[in-house]
């Protein structure tokens, strides 16, 4: 028996990793290797009737007449706003506190971001701070709506539905035709999530853009994604741009790209769609319990937990509390076999790459909060009990 170095602190007694996919393959494994075998046998790796069947079964999940499967989360927001025509000139208005790829595929397409503060509640773009942007920084003129500080083409509002909860698309959707803006949903961490209307997020807006990374709550066996729409000839426009805008084949009246799905990940996702709602259920049940355990331990005036706001079908990618001493909590917690993460550290308008907007500290102060204080703890579906209890026994024990 060897005894634990005098140096090394106490470990929990269960550990919790934040997320281990493992479990939920082992399950799987049965259904999906021969299915995986059958197409290396056919050796079809492309655009088949795997992504067909997908991209249906997707559509009708999301309560969307389309879907388009493609290469990831981040190409469907690339490929959105290239179908809508968003480029050089144009400005698309986001959260400035979401993972980099939504302010990164306004960027590539030539546009400029153009951020609106969150409401702290929810972690979502606040249409309050949206609304006075519109009404009191642009101008309505022949060519569209201009941003009178850049002279740039307002042209869309991309909210994300952040953690796995929808950002308020009511007061959304209703500016974005008072302005008559496009809508961009960034859905990528919110398949299956309902807004307070019951709406399913991807299928309010123009586009919704879904990713199936292995760590959202549908994961592929690597980079997957889908934008979804309701209109059937701008869903058509995205099939024609995910293959080099090639219409007939080696015709190009577009500009596309590479931005197919391929068979392999449609077949696992197939397989794992039917699913989906069992591990939502699950993860809500994990909320509710930490909800509870946090409640018992007497930590709820220290650790403030996240909700479902307005009876929202809030999904729980992530489950992300707001603590003091946060950083200090986390490397207790790391040291006690307990994962955590920081979604997200730096909010984009501080971004050094993104340096050319002209942004500086204190700009979107509840951005800027959010980014210290979150802390996101494990909340995958397979998680018992026992370990999400530890995770609280570990909070009451820092802050004792
Ligand atoms: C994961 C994610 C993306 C990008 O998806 P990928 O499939 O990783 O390219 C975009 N936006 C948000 C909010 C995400 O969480």
């Amino acid at each position: 028996m060897s005894k634990p170095a005098e140096s090394m602190p106490p470990m929990a007694a269960i550990t919790v990793p934040l997320l281990d996919l493992k479990q939920q393959y082992q399950t799987l494994a049965h259904e999906i290797i021969p299915v995986l075998q059958k197409i290396c046998a056919s050796q079809q790796f492309i655009l088949g009737q795997y992504v067909t069947d997908f991209e249906k079964a997707t559509a009708a999940y999301c309560r969307c007449a389309h879907a388009v499967g493609v290469s990831s989360g981040t190409d469907a927001l690339l490929l959105a706003l290239m179908a809508l025509g968003i480029g050089a000139g144009d400005e698309v208005i986001t959260s400035p506190y979401t993972f980099f790829a939504t302010a990164g595929a306004i960027a590539r397409t030539g546009a400029r971001p153009l951020f609106c503060d969150i409401e702290p509640a929810g972690f979502n773009i606040d249409p309050q701070a949206v609304s006075r942007f519109l009404q009191h920084d642009c101008e309505r003129s022949r060519s569209g709506l201009i941003n009178r500080r850049t002279g740039g083409r307002v042209r869309a509002l991309m909210p994300v539905h952040l953690y796995g909860q929808c950002a308020d698309m009511t007061a959304l959707l209703a500016l974005a035709r008072e302005f008559g803006l496009k809508l961009i949903e960034d859905a990528a961490q919110a398949i299956g999530a309902d807004d307070a209307e019951g709406r399913r997020a991807g299928s309010i807006g123009d586009v919704g853009c879904l990713s199936f990374f292995p760590t959202k709550n549908l994961g592929a066996f690597g980079d997957a994604g889908m934008c979804t729409a309701q209109d059937g000839e701008l869903a058509e426009h995205m099939r024609v741009l995910r293959v080099h805008g090639s219409k007939p084949k080696y015709y190009h009246s577009f500009i596309g790209g590479n931005f197919r799905l391929d068979e392999l990940q449609a077949a696992v996702l197939g397989i794992k769609l039917p699913l989906l709602d069992g591990w939502t259920a699950a993860r809500a049940r994990n909320a509710a319990y930490y909800a509870a355990a946090f409640e018992r331990a007497g930590l709820t005036a220290r650790v403030k937990l996240p909700s479902a706001l307005n009876g929202q079908r809030h999904t729980w990618n992530q489950f992300v509390v707001r603590v003091p001493r946060r950083d200090e909590l986390r490397a207790f917690l790391t040291q006690r076999g307990i994962g955590s993460e920081i979604y997200y550290p730096v909010p984009l308008h501080l971004q050094r790459c993104f340096d050319y907007l002209g942004h500086a500290n204190g700009d979107f102060p509840q951005a800027e909060k959010a980014a210290a204080e979150v802390l996101a703890l494990p909340i995958f579906p397979e998680l018992r009990g026992e370990q999400l209890q530890s995770v609280v026994d570990q909070f009451a024990a820092f802050y004792s």
